[in-house]
Parts: C-alpha cells; structure tokens; sequence
C-alpha cells in the first residue's frame, strides 16, 4: 500500500464515540491487516554493530556460525503459532534419534547443558525426588556422586558435569580405573576431541564401562564434519552423546542435541525446563529453536559433503596463491584430525622481511574495510591461521585480497 492511500484511508477514518481515531479503526472497517508504514528497521545499524567477515571458525564469542534459510523459515513458521513445548520436543526428537541411529534425543541449550541434562539423568532416573534434590549433598540423598574420566580429558567443559553435583575422578590407565570404581560410582565421561592425548580409546572405555555396568558417556560438541559423526558414538554404544547445534551444524547458535539410550534421555527431560524445581529450567529451548535445530540436521546431514569439502579447497586454494606471492611468506595448510575438522590455512613469515606481529595483523584486518576476523591468537609472533568454512561465497577474495595488502605494505623497503 502507498503512503498517499494509506493518509487518505486515515482522513477517512470514522468517529468513534466521538473521538477520532487512528489506524485501528481501518483495520475494523476493512478487515485489512494494518499497513506497514516505516521502512524495515535494521537495527545492526541502528545500533552501529560491527559485522565481520568470519575467517576464524565457529568460535562462540563470534557467533559462531549463520544459520540457513531452511532453519530460518522453520523458526518464523513455528513463531506464530501455539504449541505445547513437550510436544515439539518429543515430537522433534524421534526424528532426530532416528536420523543419528539413537534410541532417543531431544534439543538442549547448547552442548553444555545436553551434559548436564544427560548426566542429571544418568543420576537421578525417573526419581522426582532426586531430580529434586540436585546439585546439592548427593551422597545424602542416595544418589551416585562420582564420575571417572581422562586427565587428558579435562578442558574446562567437564563442568557441565560438575553441576549436578558430582566429584570428578582423573585417571591415566585401565588399571587406575580398576582402582578408583566403588560404589558411588555413577558413570565413566569421554571428551572425543581430546581422544589422541588420552592412553584410552573408545572402544576400550566402552569396554571397561561395561565390565562395571556403568554408563559410558561423549562430548562430541564440535566434532562435525564428518557427517558420520553424528552416528559412530550412537552405534558404538555410548548411553549418551552431547553434540552442539550452533558451530558447523549451523542451527541456533544457543542449541544442541542430547542423544542415546531412551532411559537417559526420559530422565534428562525430567531435569529440564519447562519443569519447575529442576537445575535444567534455566536451560530452556523454545519451539523456534526446537524445529529450527531439527531443520538444520535434517539440511546438514543431507547436504552434499564432498562437494562443499572441494569448495572449501577452492577458497584455500585462492587465499594461498595471493598471498604466496608475498616475499618472506610461507603458507601452509592443514586439517585438524577432530573438532572444527576443515582445512586451516597457517600463514608465517620472516620477520625480517615483514615488520608485523600476529596481534598488530590482526588488528588492521580487524579494523580494515571490510571488517575480518582471523585467528590472531597464540604463541608464534609472526604466524596467524584462518579457517574457510564459515566465509559466505566469494568471501575468500576479500580476504585474499586484504591479507595481501597488509603483508605486502609491511614489506621493508
Ligand atoms: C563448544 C563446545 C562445548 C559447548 O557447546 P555449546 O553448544 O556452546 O554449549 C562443549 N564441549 C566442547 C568440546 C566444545 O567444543
């Protein structure tokens, strides 16, 4: 509708009970919804919010990654309408479950609390009254306190766990954990990223879980790609397996996925929001979130991975020929094994060729036109790393191009 209509609609508006009215009225009179009058606000602008090309990674504080249409149109769709939240979650994680081979699923706030949740679970079962009575004096209310994992295991993330209630309990070796299982033992953690420095593997824990009954439990946080990820830790026998939503996934940035046995989950889900005297009603998810997580998987595992994994060699491939041509450079390219598992772009250089610190080149792309972000953290002073996949297309010419600039204007001489 034009404006000039739309004031002479307002003109035409009647008296009611003798006052004039505005725009309400014209949408009683005509059944027409009220026109949009103001141009769409952007309020990245409007707040002056500095956007960025992301050369980084799914890194959290950066937002991590940008979700697709797909999950965008599921969370506008379900935003309009009611629904009661445990059926979008039960209904949401039966398709999920079956798309990653587990018996049962649901979606978190993120992977930390599918730890939390999953592990609550593990303690308390369906026992409202443990439910209850966490994180608080578990010993007192008969419930299982103590959880085994790797020392090579512990990142920070194992909190996730600490909040139940639980003591952590650090071995090295099969033997250690012979040592250390009693009876309040209540399961045994594996941090899958961390899998090469620990002495013990998968199977091998798996194993050793078993032979003590005890549940075997994974962060897989951001272990995906591979898609066959999403599935090996099911089909391996983990009871559960904490994945998050928000990196290169591309679901809501604050989502995640609880997967494994159906008892873990039930009982997860009686820890969480939307109940009441839970350590999880903090942790709630809505139904946009919901269906937009689900949305996301279901494009993530059906999106054609060889084909995005050449893209991303494409785009490394035009960053390194820019930038190799720059005396003093050296560039190389590798995949981390597990976690963020893309090709990682590493750029060095001679200090003496090129007066720059990894912090001050940081900084000028940071600050350049357009604004972008590397990875300009670490030891070496004069070496950065980027990573491609989370650039949108045609991106890596940008950064090609600015990498370029600024290296080669701090050329001596
Ligand atoms: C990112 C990450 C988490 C937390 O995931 P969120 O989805 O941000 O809650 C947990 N564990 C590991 C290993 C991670 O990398």
């Amino acid at each position: 509708m034009k404006r000039r209509k739309i004031f002479k609609l307002i003109g035409a508006a009647p008296l009611v009970g003798g006052i004039a009215v505005g725009l309400a009225p014209i949408q009683s009179v005509f059944g027409a919804p009220t026109p949009v009058l103001a141009p769409k606000r952007d309020l990245i602008k409007e707040l002056n919010l500095r956007t960025f090309i992301n050369a980084a990674g799914t890194y959290t504080t950066m937002t991590a990654s940008l979700m697709q249409e797909e999950v965008m149109e599921a969370i506008n769709a379900s935003s309009k309408e009611f629904i009661m939240l445990n059926e979008v979650q039960d209904k949401v994680g039966v398709q999920i479950a079956k798309m990653v081979h587990a018996e049962s699923a649901m979606v978190t706030s993120g992977a930390f609390s599918a730890l939390t949740l999953g592990m609550a679970g593990i303690l308390t079962g369906m026992d409202r009254d443990k439910v209850k009575r966490l994180p608080h004096r578990l010993e007192e209310a008969g419930i299982k306190s103590e959880v085994i994992i790797q020392k090579a295991h512990f990142d920070g993330y194992e909190h996730a766990l600490s909040n139940t209630g639980i003591t952590l309990v650090p071995v090295e070796t099969t033997d250690d954990i012979n040592r250390v299982v009693n009876e309040r033992t209540a399961s045994m953690h594996f941090l899958n990223c961390n899998t090469h420095e620990g002495k013990i593997k998968h199977e091998e824990w798996i194993k050793m879980a078993r032979k003590y009954n005890l549940p075997a439990t994974i962060d897989i946080a951001a272990d995906v790609p591979p898609v066959s990820n999403l599935w090996r830790f099911n089909d391996m026998g983990f009871s559960f397996v904490a994945l998050s939503g928000g990196k290169a996934i591309r679901g809501p940035q604050s989502a995640g996925i609880l997967m494994g046995n159906k008892s873990v989950i039930d009982a997860a889900k009686l820890n969480n929001s939307p109940n009441g005297s839970t350590i999880g009603r903090g942790m709630k998810v809505n139904k946009e979130e919901m269906l937009g997580m689900y949305a996301a998987l279901d494009n993530y595992i059906n999106q054609d991975h060889e084909k995005e994994w050449k893209m991303w060699e494409d785009r490394v491939e035009v960053i390194s020929k820019a930038i190799s041509k720059i005396e003093g450079i050296k560039v190389s390219v590798t995949v981390p094994p597990i976690a963020n598992h893309s090709p990682k772009i590493n750029i060095s250089w001679d200090k003496n060729i090129i007066k720059l610190t990894r912090m001050q080149l940081g900084e000028k792309m940071r600050f350049g036109n357009p604004s972008i972000e590397i990875i300009s953290w670490g030891n070496d002073e004069n070496s950065i790393d980027l990573t491609v996949f989370m650039l949108k297309p045609g991106q890596e010419k940008i950064v090609a191009r600015r990498l370029y600039e600024e290296l080669s204007n701090a050329t001596f001489g």
